[in-house]
Parts: structure tokens; C-alpha cells; sequence
């Protein structure tokens, strides 16, 4: 009798290791702007080097459709370990120059935001005749007309007024990309990365995925008005660190305190705090590590329970939490989640 609940134990302890090893279907999304060596080197990545992230990424990883790695997790369905989708923010003229021709080379697909008020508008930017040339290996979605900071709100304009602007703004672009394209996937880069809870309610209630700047991965678990990229240009192109962020696994987050990311000027925050969601026996809370502004924090774990002590006075512009925690099963991985914060100068005004 002992000797069967020996086995029964062995048996059962196997079988729940092999649950951790069994991954989620996830994909992690790459997001880049200039592929030049004459563009700022904030949002560039040179020709050689993108070459190098797409040769490591045929090595290593399966690049998938951003359309077909969305449908799958939000439909429950496998996707290759290792998924990778590439996307690129501002519709500039060198994707099609620079980067196209390698990403044509590797058969990858990748996706573009453009702002259809900028499209063949400016000498850096596509027209719409080689968006067409693009495909059908591009994709192409809503980054808003012109490029505005969306949470930036006009003179005296109320919350009503500024959030209808802003959505007429999201909505018109997204009209203009089914014109010229034929399709629409209701997909929304927010320029620069900014949200606030009142657009994403907004959005998803006009049925709009929205894709941040804020690192991490994208599954199920992920909030789809909010979906995290890592970005991968200037001095994010390093591929000894950028390497690790292709591997890392989407952390199972059920909510986080607070939820509005956009902030007040010179507001405090004492501490922010990551609920995850129960049952993680692959992440390893007690190796957690935390990154606010180049300081490590370790925070405080109580359950699946997060604090994070910042102690902080938001100053004018975007500032962000990035904890990581190690895998069980898989030495070298990591669970990533990052939570951006946007503040506002004192005449309101977001910085680029
Ligand atoms: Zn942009």
C-alpha cells in the first residue's frame, strides 16, 4: 500500500512538472521604426544589424504572422515555441529600402502602423503604391493620423471632448486603411507608446487591439488594449541582451495596482503592486527582480502578490517598471512584465 502511494507520488509530482514545461501559446512582438544609418539612432537599427536580429532569429526562432499569432491565443490554439512577430511604428520609406529586402530574403512576415495622413505626405515616408509592393508579406495598421500624443488634451478641452477627439482621430485613420488597403484589423499602435484607462475602455469597446512600447509578451494573459513589444532599435539592437528578450515567457499577471498608467505631475507613488495570477509552480517568485530607472528593487512577495517600492514623484515624461523572474524549467528564461507611466509637463504637454 505504502509502495503505491510512493508511486502515486512520483507519478503525480511528474506529471506536474511536465504542466510547467508545457508552455502557452504566446508570441513575442519586436517593434522597430528606422532600418538606415541616417535616421536617429534612438529608433534605428543599421541595415547590418537587422540582418544580424533576422539570421539569429531564423536560427533560433519561428517568425509568425502577427495576425495568425493574435487569432491563435485569443482562440486557444498551439503556436510554435518560440513565436517572434515583427513590427515596425511610422511608416518610413528605409523599411521598404532596408529592411524589406532582408525580411523578403527570410520570408519573414512583419507588420507596419502608419499614419495614413503621413503616407507619401512626407519624402521619408511610403506611398501607398509600395504598400501595396509590400505585401503580402506586410501587414499594415492604425498608428492615429498624424502622430499626436493621444493623452495630450487641448485648452480647456473636458475628458468628454478630449477622449471624442482622440477616438474621431483613431477611427478615421482606420477608415483611410480600409480604403486603400481593403482591410481593416482594428489594430492600434499607440504613438509613442501612451494610454490611459479611458482610451483603452474607449478602444475596446470600438472592438481595437492597442499595442504599447512597454516590454514583455504577448498571450493570453495579456491585456489586449495594451499589448507589450519590446523595442529593439537604438540601445535595445544589442543582441546579447536583446536575445534574452526573444526568449522570455509572458508572466501570468491577473491585475495591477494602480491601473491607470498615466500619471500626475509630481505625484507620488509609494508602491506598485503585481498580482499574479494562482498556480505558478514554473515561476520562480522568490528570484524576482524588479528595474525602475536603472535601480534594482526586490520586491516584496506575499502570496502571488507583488510590492514594489518606488517611493517615487512622477516627473514630466515616460518612466517604467520591468521585473523579471527566472523559469523553473527552463534555465535561461525568464517571465518579463513591464508597466509604463506617462506625466505630462505642467502646461500639459507629453514629450516625445
Ligand atoms: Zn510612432
Amino acid at each position: 500500500m505504502l509502495r503505491h502511494v510512493c508511486i502515486w507520488i512520483v507519478y503525480s509530482s511528474l506529471v506536474l512538472s511536465f504542466a510547467s514545461f508545457a508552455q502557452k501559446p504566446q508570441v513575442v512582438a519586436l517593434q522597430y521604426h528606422h532600418v538606415a544609418t541616417n535616421t536617429p539612432a534612438v529608433t534605428s537599427v543599421t541595415p547590418e544589424v537587422f540582418r544580424e536580429h533576422m539570421e539569429y532569429l531564423n536560427e533560433h526562432h519561428t517568425v509568425i504572422r502577427l495576425k495568425d499569432a493574435l487569432e491563435a491565443i485569443q482562440q486557444g490554439n498551439q503556436l510554435p515555441q518560440n513565436a517572434i512577430a515583427i513590427t515596425f511604428d511610422d511608416g518610413y520609406l528605409n523599411i521598404l529600402e532596408n529592411g524589406h529586402p532582408i525580411l523578403a530574403e527570410f520570408n519573414f512576415p512583419y507588420t507596419v502602423f502608419i499614419n495614413p495622413l503621413s503616407i507619401a505626405q512626407r519624402r521619408d515616408q511610403l506611398n501607398w503604391e509600395q504598400l501595396k509592393e509590400m505585401q503580402p508579406l506586410a501587414d499594415f495598421a492604425n498608428h492615429t493620423l498624424d502622430h499626436l500624443h493621444l493623452l495630450q488634451r487641448e485648452n480647456d478641452e473636458t475628458q468628454q471632448a478630449w477622449l471624442n477627439r482622440v477616438m474621431q482621430n483613431i477611427l478615421e485613420a482606420e477608415d483611410i486603411l480600409e480604403q486603400r488597403l481593403g482591410y481593416s484589423y482594428r489594430w492600434l499602435a499607440y504613438p509613442f507608446g501612451e494610454y490611459n484607462e479611458a482610451l483603452q475602455a474607449a478602444l475596446a469597446k470600438e472592438g481595437f487591439v492597442g499595442f504599447g512600447q512597454q516590454s514583455g509578451v504577448i498571450s493570453a494573459h495579456s491585456d489586449f488594449t495594451a499589448l507589450p513589444r519590446f523595442p529593439s532599435s537604438g540601445r535595445y539592437a544589442n543582441l546579447d541582451t536583446l536575445k534574452v528578450k526573444m526568449a522570455a515567457i509572458s508572466m501570468p499577471v491577473a491585475r495591477v495596482n494602480p491601473s491607470d498608467n498615466q500619471r500626475e505631475l509630481h505625484s507620488k507613488l509609494d508602491a506598485l503592486t503585481i498580482e499574479l495570477l494562482p498556480g505558478q509552480d514554473d515561476l520562480r517568485v522568490d528570484a524576482f527582480a524588479c528595474f525602475f530607472g536603472g535601480e534594482r528593487i526586490v520586491p516584496n512577495v506575499d502570496g502571488n502578490k507583488l510590492t514594489i517600492a518606488l517611493n517615487h514623484q512622477f516627473k514630466a515624461g515616460r518612466a517604467r517598471v520591468n521585473c523579471t523572474a527566472p523559469s523553473r524549467s527552463q534555465a535561461s528564461r525568464f517571465y518579463w512584465h513591464s508597466v509604463p507611466f506617462f506625466t505630462p509637463t505642467e502646461k500639459g504637454i507629453y514629450l516625445d
